[in-house]
């Protein structure tokens, strides 16, 4: 009875029973869900199964807008991620954008050792890109699994550089629009977020506030042994805002 009818029938029972126990512990719930969606938060991270944006971050349907993709990327002509982004910006109105990597990234794995992985190789490309940038800096680190880490933060530097220039953002911010995007990273080994201190708002210089970002990260890799990744996180609540205006 193992079959996979009897394995999605088990996904739509526990749908009822979280439904049920939901009505239950909040009545009403869903029928103030249909009437509007007004969330703070949008966020962007990586399709991988153990990085669920909700659970994570403690928070309910409703309150936080999500777009996902292999490794957490938002490319220029990508009319998906941007079409979410404007959604988010213009319509809903967030307050806060985070691009959230995580450790241990298969994505960003494949794109520094420049494993073949199929069709996907092409999205991988803009990985290493970013790996081709800092190539100097990454070939400096002591280990292999130094480098992954620190490429999958210097990942997420780029992408918030990448939604910053977006046609959204600019626009949005050329119109007094309050919205800030935030890179962070999530580690899958111990649960935690962490801040990288890339906060940007559109008020501050964009390529100072990235550079001293890779300045930070190198600083931090170059001696892994003193990495403790769960030390410095900003709590798992999104309302932590970047406490480090690099
Ligand atoms: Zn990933």
């Amino acid at each position: 009875m193992s079959d996979k009818s009897d394995t999605l029938d088990d996904l739509f029972a526990h749908n009822r029973a979280w439904s049920a126990q939901m009505e239950r512990d909040r009545p009403g719930f869903f029928t103030s869900l249909v009437k509007q969606q007004t969330p703070r938060y949008m966020w962007i991270g990586c399709s991988d199964s153990r990085v669920p944006a909700n659970q994570i971050t403690g928070l309910e349907p409703g309150e936080v807008f999500v777009h996902r993709n292999v490794a957490n990327i938002v490319v220029h002509s990508d009319l998906n991620a941007l079409s979410a982004i404007q959604f988010a910006v213009e319509h809903l109105k967030v307050e806060h954008i985070m691009v959230v990597g995580h450790y241990g990234c298969a994505g960003v794995k494949a794109a520094l050792s420049g494993k073949r992985i199929g069709l996907a190789d092409n999205w991988i490309r803009h990985i290493q890109d970013v790996r081709d940038r800092h190539h100097v800096m990454l070939e400096s680190l002591p280990d292999e699994d130094a480098r992954v880490d620190a490429l999958c933060e210097l990942n997420v530097a780029e992408q918030v550089v990448n939604v910053a220039v977006s046609t959204v953002m600019v626009d949005a911010w050329a119109r007094g629009q309050k919205v800030k995007i935030h890179g962070w990273t999530f580690g899958v080994h111990d649960g935690l977020l962490q801040d990288l201190g890339l906060s940007v708002d559109g008020t501050q210089p964009l390529d100072a506030a990235y550079k001293a970002t890779v300045q930070r990260i190198r600083h931090k890799w170059s001696k892994p042994g003193e990495v403790v990744r769960s030390v410095g996180a900003q709590g798992t609540q999104p309302k932590a805002e970047g406490t480090d205006q690099a």
